[in-house]
């Protein structure tokens, strides 16, 4: 383990737990967070020392949960690109849109981040067995991390699952169990089978570490702009762990001195379809009720309840940020623009990002002069089943 990993935090009531254990929620029924000893973190790391690092998202490793390079069970995720996208800011009149394309990690998509750091803490903690509920690319990168540990998978994903996510959990040797319901049903199972079955329950959020993989999507951001952060940030959200994830790298870096005071202001997509944050952030609710009939085909963002709800929330206040939802058509519509126009073969989530980016700056929320960076969350590829029609 990294010697600077102090213990977890509850991020509801701030109790402390020690990191040393294979541990689920605070008894309170929060998720817990890892701290770290921020300024011994300060004085073993720097900007310029990450200069010489390799490109992996382990370069950050003394703000990760663990830092001995042959304990850490990586496929090379991380350092995604940041790319320019001129024509779309010139069309819309903006001063800079960069898309973070997190579609180049392995498996395809960012769970990448999460599913390598906390397969490597469950193995480093004695886990032999994981259990995940997936609406699609987690099941996907926990196959691919747990096989490359050791690990048996076991995968929980509605049955209606994009078939591109079975097939790739079961080429990589996981246990697949099809669901008929949706993400929160499959937590249900989980939760349920991990103690029957003593399996480790790597539900996000619910498991203190995919969060810190994810949370590297700050840092990078950070890196890659000189250690200046844009002035919006949208990203496409279902459970929201990489937006609690990169709001807490912000802090991280604030406290190291590596960022000054100014945050971007950070935007939650979802679709109409299922929309529980949207409906929450401007009912001014500091939780959210669950959706009823999540309907979308962004699987990633059929999220109908998510237990880091109340966080997403605060940041999106805190940050003077917004919530926008999208319809399905205007995020496929987006694909082939953002295909057309930028070399860029989205995912459904990346098109919502790219809707909202349009829908913010006719809404007058995005000005002339701002610099915005737009997730896409994986990459496109998985989706031919929905592209395939208009052939
Ligand atoms: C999981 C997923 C999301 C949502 O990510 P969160 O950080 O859990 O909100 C968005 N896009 C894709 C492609 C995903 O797989
Ligand atoms: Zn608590």
């Amino acid at each position: 383990m990294n010697p600077l990993l102090v213990n977890l935090r509850c991020s509801a009531c701030s109790a402390i737990y020690p990191a040393d254990q294979l541990i689920n929620l605070c008894t309170c029924g929060k998720p817990l967070m890892a701290m770290y000893d921020l300024a011994g973190v300060r004085e073993t790391l720097s900007p310029d020392i990450l200069k010489e690092r390799s490109h992996s998202m382990w370069r950050y490793r003394e703000l990760l949960p663990a830092r001995g390079l042959h304990q850490i069970i990586s496929l090379g995720e991380g350092c995604t690109p940041l790319l320019d996208a001129k024509s779309v800011a010139n069309n819309l009149g903006l001063a800079k849109v960069w898309v973070k394309d997190e579609g180049c990690n392995p498996t395809g998509s960012f769970k990448a981040r999460g599913l390598s750091v906390a397969v490597t803490m469950a193995k480093l903690l004695g886990a032999k067995k994981l259990g995940i509920p997936s609406a699609g690319n987690a099941g996907g990168a926990l196959a691919a991390y747990a096989a490359r540990a050791g690990l048996e998978a076991n995968v929980f994903m509605p049955q209606d699952v994009p078939i591109a996510n079975r097939i790739e959990c079961e080429a990589m040797g996981a246990n697949i169990n099809l669901v008929n319901g949706l993400i929160t049903d499959c937590g249900q199972i989980v939760g349920e089978r991990a103690k029957s079955e003593g399996w480790f329950d790597v539900s996000t959020l619910k498991e203190p570490y995919r969060i810190e993989g994810k949370k590297t999507m700050g840092f990078e951001l950070a890196e890659q702009l000189k250690w200046h952060l844009p002035d919006v940030i949208i990203y496409p959200t279902g459970g929201g762990t990489g937006l609690v994830g990169m709001w807490k790298a912000f802090y991280e870096m604030q406290q190291l001195g590596w960022i000054g005071p100014k945050l971007p202001r950070m935007v939650s997509v979802q679709s109409t379809g299922c929309c529980p944050i949207v409906k929450a952030f401007h009912s001014n609710q500091s939780s959210c009720e669950p959706w009823v009939e999540a309907i979308t085909i962004a699987a990633g963002l059929r999220v109908p309840r998510a237990i880091g709800d109340f966080l997403m929330l605060k940041i999106l206040r805190k940050s003077g940020g917004a919530a926008v939802s999208v319809k399905d058509e205007e995020m496929m519509r987006e694909i082939r623009e953002i295909g057309r126009s930028e070399g860029l073969l989205l995912c459904p989530e990346g098109g919502a990002s790219f809707a909202a980016l349009k829908q913010l700056k006719n809404s007058g929320f995005l000005t002339q002069e701002d610099e915005v960076v737009v997730f896409n969350t994986g990459s496109g590829t998985k989706y031919g089943h929905l592209l395939k029609d208009t052939l």
